[in-house]
């Protein structure tokens, strides 16, 4: 291959074709990010642990070069939600038709001509959600997962798989390498392999972070700020979790949530039997009148969501150009490129959306970010729910002041811990591990078992076969059995057993002596709802 250098770009000459593709072959990589990129290619399994903004892009596009050049070919996996229009085009420009795309939202005939290109050998490159991963793709060279603690990456339906975890088996196979990147890493990936710490960002403009003890959906002082935002004419995102499924006590006055004694867990609220309920053990408790930690008879269980803030936002100031950024409104890539061409037109003045909001794109101009519904995942009836809850704040963070000093309003009564990790996800890393040693993945394997039937009975009945059985397996512990957080889904009742040990051998032994027909394992589990 030889390539000439013309202006900017260099043209490069495909040995065996005619035909000449521009590329930009100069990924410029600093000091600090060739360092990185010397040590991925040191290990089998590698983590790159870099700030938004640290430039992880470049890094794995310098690596794919590399496999590029030793002739082999290489896999790029990103939550779909991850996949913008902006990496998107950065991608093509650099690797012209030697990258292709793969995802749900290709038409039936860009999926043909990708498929054709994969099974031709054009295609070098596939980058995609966890789709990606089982196409035919000869001569693999690599494989990079990006953001890797992204739960998209499990399938919530069978076989109930974690991509990552597949990749990651995939590269022992193969006996090639495979590269984790986040800027908020699972505590599972940075136990478990080497990693490289790659800090700061290329977005040097100050942020402010705000912290307000409330939970009105939308305070005075949002509003105020959000109405500054306007009269300056900058632009402003709201964020609220979409997790926040289930409805969770919390203290109006002091913020106090309700935690499984047992467990450490958010309880969730159950109406008809007026009662907080832990869906790991099932532990009950009536559902207090004055909170425990204050004393204040101000126990709410409120919670968020888009629609309902657009509308509040919109009602207060009925000029601005407010729209609606999640999955219900956001459903194709053409309407995604829209209204990111809209906000970055600054046809938008707000965007209010959950997680999608946070990913990935490149907003160029916003001053201010509102972030509510933080204690709602702090209180998740997750294991993980303070690790998922400081991501999606860093996540979002990330998101403004690219260009110039911003404000972050965070809607909290946990200001202590957020305001401790927030410029240091590592340090909280290395606190989280005691926390989990002796409950909780990475240091105990979880298996989760469900039973739904439209015969509540029927599910109920196997749910409690299975459990006599188990109950008396060695080396697994049967954590909690019992109803499922969301009782009903689709017409079908559902019960759940959640079971914990230290090697997950003896959990899949176990299963496979007692297992009911319609018993769904669940191992590693991410969901408990
Ligand atoms: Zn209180
Ligand atoms: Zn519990």
């Amino acid at each position: 291959m030889v390539p000439f250098k013309s202006g900017g770009t260099t043209l490069v000459v495909l040995s065996g074709t005619n035909e000449v593709i521009p590329q930009d072959i100069d990924i410029l990589l600093s000091v600090k990010q060739q360092k990185a990129l010397d040590f991925l290619k040191q290990y089998k399994v590698s983590l790159l642990f870099g700030d938004t903004g640290s430039g992880k892009t470049e890094i794995y596009m310098k690596y794919f070069q590399h496999i590029l050049d030793i002739k082999k070919r290489a896999i790029f996996l990103m939550p779909e939600i991850s996949l913008t229009p902006q990496m998107e085009k950065r991608l093509e420009e650099h690797f012209g038709k030697s990258i292709v795309m793969w995802h749900s939202k290709l038409t039936p005939k860009q999926k043909k001509e990708n498929l054709k290109s994969i099974y031709s050998g054009e295609a070098k490159i596939i980058a995609g959600p966890r789709s990606a991963l089982f196409l035919p793709i000869k001569d693999l060279g690599l494989i990079v997962v990006d953001e890797e603690h992204d739960d998209s990456y499990k399938s919530s339906s069978r076989p109930r798989y974690n991509a990552r975890d597949i990749a990651i088996y995939m590269g022992k196979i193969y006996n090639i390498p495979v590269v984790l990147g986040s800027a908020t890493p699972s505590l599972n990936s940075f136990v478990k392999f080497p990693y490289f710490r790659l800090k700061g960002g290329y977005f040097k403009a100050d942020k402010t972070f705000v912290y307000e003890r409330s939970v009105e959906k939308l305070s005075p002082m949002i509003f105020n700020a959000l109405g500054d935002v306007l009269e300056a004419k900058e632009q402003a995102i709201v964020f609220l979790p979409t997790r926040a499924n289930f409805k969770y006590l919390i203290c109006k006055d002091c913020g106090h949530t309700y935690e499984c004694v047992f467990c450490s867990i958010g309880m969730s609220i159950h109406q008809k039997i007026h009662a907080l309920k832990c869906h790991y053990c099932n532990f009950t408790q009536a559902i207090p009148q004055v909170c425990s930690e204050c004393g204040g008879a101000n126990l709410t269980s409120s919670r968020v969501g888009t629609a309902e803030a657009l509308q509040e936002i919109q009602s207060e100031f009925s000029k601005a150009r407010v729209e609606q950024f999640d999955r219900d409104t956001i459903t194709t890539q053409a309407k995604l490129k829209k209204a990111l061409k809209r906000f970055n037109n600054k046809e938008t003045d707000i965007l209010v959306g959950t997680q999608m909001l946070s990913k990935g794109h490149d907003y160029h101009d916003v001053t201010l970010a509102v972030v509510l519904g933080m204690d709602n995942m702090l209180g998740m009836s997750d294991y993980r729910a303070r690790e998922k809850a400081l991501s999606s704040l860093i996540q979002i963070a990330g998101r403004s002041g690219r260009k110039r000093d911003a404000k972050v309003i965070v809607q909290t009564f946990n200001e202590e811990f957020f305001a401790t990790h927030i410029d240091d996800f590592e340090a909280f890393l290395e606190d989280e591990k005691f926390y989990r040693e002796e409950l909780y993945p990475p240091y105990k394997k979880l298996c989760r078992i469900l039973f739904a039937h439209k015969n509540g009975v029927k599910a109920r009945d196997e749910m409690q076969m299975m459990y006599d059985s188990i109950k008396n397996e060695p080396n697994v512990e049967v954590v909690g059995y019992g109803k499922c957080a969301i009782e009903r889904v689709a017409n079908k009742y559902r019960f759940e057993i959640l079971l914990r040990s230290d090697k997950s051998t003896d959990i899949i032994k176990a299963v496979m002596r007692s297992k009911m027909p319609l018993a769904e394992v669940d191992m590693d589990p991410v969901e408990f709802g």
